[in-house]
């Protein structure tokens, strides 16, 4: 199995080494070439307008669509998440895919607290809490479809979130020491092969 990782812009590096911790290939995809390859794909963290315009130049949009029309998994981290969702309710113009019926607001968690880390409940990964780093997090607002299902919240706030094959999460799982959202959607991964 080939974890493609979107290697454009942001911190693809900590989810590379994270999935080859876990025993699984990666690749860096910067082309739609590397895309066909890949298994399933990480969207990390990053800036998402900067992404989005290197999205756009290095031709990648299409091929990413393609990607999802197949079936194949996607997991967006943070601007990931924005990149993935269906509004952005505070920059409506900002391109996405709207792979994931959901509507986010950008560095939506006010400036004293821009970036805080807290331990969450992931009912789904078991009952040992996961330490959630936020990072001038998104936040999603609401919920569009039936379709989503909540994987996790903090106080009324989702903030990681799966519909079909497409996974989120505000925060960033791959800057802690603790695997389990890799290994879920590795499994996602393996379970679409
Ligand atoms: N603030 C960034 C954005 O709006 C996201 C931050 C992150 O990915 N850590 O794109």
């Amino acid at each position: 199995m080939i974890i493609g990782i979107l290697g454009l812009q942001g911190d693809f590096d900590a989810h590379k080494k994270m999935v080859e911790h876990l025993g699984a290939k990666t690749l860096l995809v910067k082309t739609s070439e590397d895309l066909d390859a890949a298994d399933g794909l990480i969207i990390p963290g990053g800036e998402s307008t900067t992404m989005t315009r290197l999205l756009f130049r290095y031709n990648l949009v299409g091929a990413i669509k393609r990607f999802h029309r197949k079936g194949k998994p996607i997991f967006g981290t943070c601007a990931g998440m924005i990149v993935l969702s269906k509004k952005i309710l505070n920059h409506p113009e900002q391109f996405r895919f709207g792979f994931i019926d959901i509507a986010v607001a950008r560095n939506a968690y006010g400036r004293q607290i821009d970036s805080f880390e807290e331990d969450i409940a992931i009912p789904s990964l078991g009952k040992e809490p996961f330490r959630a780093v936020f990072i001038r997090a998104p936040k999603i607002e609401s919920v569009l479809s039936k379709k989503v299902e909540s994987l996790a919240k903090r106080g009324k706030e989702h903030i990681m979130a799966r519909q079909g094959s497409v996974l989120v999460c505000s925060f960033h799982p791959e800057l802690t020491h603790d695997t389990r959202v890799h290994e879920y959607f590795l499994k996602m991964a393996q379970n679409f092969r």
